[in-house]
């Protein structure tokens, strides 16, 4: 890894293709380009590859298996075991940059990609006022860019205290105390289980719509395989066809305050909003250690006002409620690259030359999607360039 200060091309030399970001996604598609024969240099903003691993909580597993989540050329160890822990994805990400001996420059925020003045390739403006020049460019500065904090009436003047997801760690901080964790995906589920386990006193989380939940893995059976099989079947059947499974593996929590959810589990899917895979949920929720309460309304002073008017006066309160991909600043002003409704690109290559990777969020799992999407951008970047 270098650190920096991206090389430049020799005059004669064609420029490298820049990925923008070193995470799964950017180590995939750089490693992919290599394979074809592109010389790419990853940008990493911070000081080393995978960072936003190494900033997940503690007790983060992967949800998707050590096999169908490794990237391109490199198997996941099979010693990391089924679910890889966060640390071990970290472990992971480092070996593959050093394996595939990618050139990594970090340090180095790349704050806006704009068209070279003739039209054929794309300049990158960075940090530390360096220019760099290239035929093309794959983005890759991750889904979960942004922390999402909605803007609910009251929020500024708080008196307890409020933070995102993407700030908590690990429960010793809430211990003894009145948590509530607003939002119930993947992530406000799992730091719900976790506050309980790690000695909070008392654990609410805040619901707006009763989601999806499926069990990791059934009889050895993983979840995501059943992603991948329904994942070309017609959104319709897949939600027939999952309604009765949901049922048989899944208890019904309605009593407790968590009742069914009343659309389909893949339109969900389509609509942005991946099933919950239990770590756990399901048994605090019937043993009354998660208590699911209403979705948050506004807050007034120290206290937080539900929809159905309900007041809650908790410590803490951790917002569970996703991310934005912020890239309107890097790329919002090239015409036709992002959609205006989402904020995400409108294709994975909507400009010659400019590639996006990794900003779908599919039931079939990321890391196993990016994989893929590299091998396709290692192609059409080799045809490109
Ligand atoms: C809590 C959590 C759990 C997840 N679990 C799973 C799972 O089990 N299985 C699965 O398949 N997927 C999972 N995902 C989804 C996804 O696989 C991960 O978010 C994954 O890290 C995405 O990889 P990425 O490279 O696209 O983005 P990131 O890992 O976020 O990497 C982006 C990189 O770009 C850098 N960067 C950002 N902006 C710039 C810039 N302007 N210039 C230079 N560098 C920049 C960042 O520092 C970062 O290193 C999970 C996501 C979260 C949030």
């Amino acid at each position: 890894m270098t650190d920096a200060h991206p090389t430049p091309a020799r005059s004669h030399e064609r420029p490298p293709v820049y990925v923008i970001g070193g995470g799964p996604g950017g180590l995939a598609a750089a490693a992919s380009l290599k394979a074809h024969g592109v010389r790419a240099v990853v940008l990493e903003k911070s000081d080393r590859v995978g960072a936003s691993w190494r900033a997940h909580y503690d007790r983060l597993h992967l949800h998707t298996t050590r096999r169908l989540s490794a990237l391109p050329g490199l198997p996941i160890p099979r010693r990391f075991g089924r679910w890889v822990s966060r640390d071990d994805v970290v472990r992971y990400l480092e070996k593959y940059a050093e394996f595939h001996d990618l050139e990594v420059v970090t340090g180095v925020e790349v704050t806006r990609v704009e068209r070279t003045a003739d039209g054929t390739g794309w300049h990158l403006r960075a940090t530390g006022g360096r220019e760099l020049t290239s035929n093309a460019v794959v983005v890759a500065t991750g889904y979960n860019h942004t922390p999402r904090l909605p803007d609910w009436p009251g929020r500024a003047e708080f008196t307890g205290r409020l933070l995102h997801a993407s700030e908590y760690r690990n429960p010793v901080p809430y211990a003894g105390q009145d948590v509530l964790v607003v939002g119930v995906g993947n992530t406000g589920a799992e730091i719900a289980v976790d506050l309980t386990e790690g000695g909070a006193a008392r654990v609410r989380l805040a619901v707006r719509t009763a989601p999806h939940i499926v069990r990791r893995s059934t009889l050895g059976w993983p979840a995501q395989l059943t992603g991948i099989l329904c994942r070309r079947l017609p959104v319709s059947l897949v939600d027939r066809l999952a309604e009765p499974l949901g049922k048989l593996s899944v208890p019904d929590l309605s009593a407790h305050g968590l009742p069914r959810p009343d659309t389909g589990l893949y339109s969900r899917v389509r609509d942005g909003s991946i099933p919950v895979q239990d770590v756990g949920l399901i048994d605090a929720v019937q043993r009354g250690k998660v208590e699911p309460v209403g979705a948050v309304a506004s807050f007034d002073g120290d206290t937080v006002v539900l929809a159905d008017g309900t007041r809650l006066t908790p410590d803490t309160v951790i917002a569970a409620t996703g991310y934005r991909q912020g890239l309107e600043n890097l790329v919002g002003h090239l015409d036709g690259a992002l959609d205006p409704a989402t904020g995400r690109p409108r294709t994975p290559h909507p400009l010659p030359g400019l590639y996006f990777q990794g900003y779908t969020n599919p039931i079939s799992g990321m890391f196993r999607e990016m994989a893929r999407d590299a091998d396709r951008i290692g192609r059409a970047v080799a045809k490109h360039v």
